[in-house]
């Protein structure tokens, strides 16, 4: 009998338990969805302001290291020496004087600029015709005149001899 009565005690205990249990689970899963999601915010917050400083510092060590590497080239930098043969601005390459210039550009690329022919007779500067074949040259104080039949040189070809001359001078051929 006194064994019924504590087993009736034992059940009542472990009810008792079970249901406080119950509702603290219940209450707690009542409150989970404002706890989750200030959690949320908050690790959001913690998130946002965290890559927002590594950003910040990254910009800084980015703008910091192109500044240095800016520096560095601008320092190191092999100061240009224009090539010798910039002094060569003149040749009678096939039968007519012709002069040039150089041009250099902000990248230091050397080209040949301001092409001229001169006078094979007496070197004045010929005058370009640009009549429908555009290919003729004439010499204001001789009168020369000179077309694709007769000795008109092509300023594309002078310029390519030009380079070539060059090319061959640095080679040593
Ligand atoms: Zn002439």
């Amino acid at each position: 009998m006194k064994k019924t009565k504590n087993n009736q005690l034992w059940i009542a205990i472990i009810a008792a338990v079970i249901g406080a249990i119950t509702t603290g689970i219940v209450d707690f899963v009542k409150k989970l969805p404002v706890l989750s999601t200030l959690k949320t915010v908050i690790s959001f917050l913690y998130h946002s302001l965290l890559s927002f400083l590594t950003f910040g510092i990254s910009v800084w060590v980015i703008i910091s290291a192109i500044i240095i590497l800016w520096l560095i080239k601008k320092l190191f930098k092999p100061k240009f020496e224009p090539p010798s043969y910039l002094d060569y601005k003149e040749d009678r390459l096939k039968a007519w004087l012709w002069k040039w210039d150089w041009n250099i550009d902000r990248y230091n690329k050397i080209t040949v600029s301001n092409l001229r022919p001169y006078c094979p007779n007496c070197n004045t500067k010929l005058m370009y015709q640009d009549d429908w074949r555009a290919s003729r040259a004439n010499c204001p104080r001789c009168n020369l005149s000179f077309s694709n039949y007769n000795g008109f040189e092509n300023i594309a070809e002078i310029e390519s001899l030009i380079i070539d001359n060059i090319e061959k001078k640095q080679e040593g051929r």
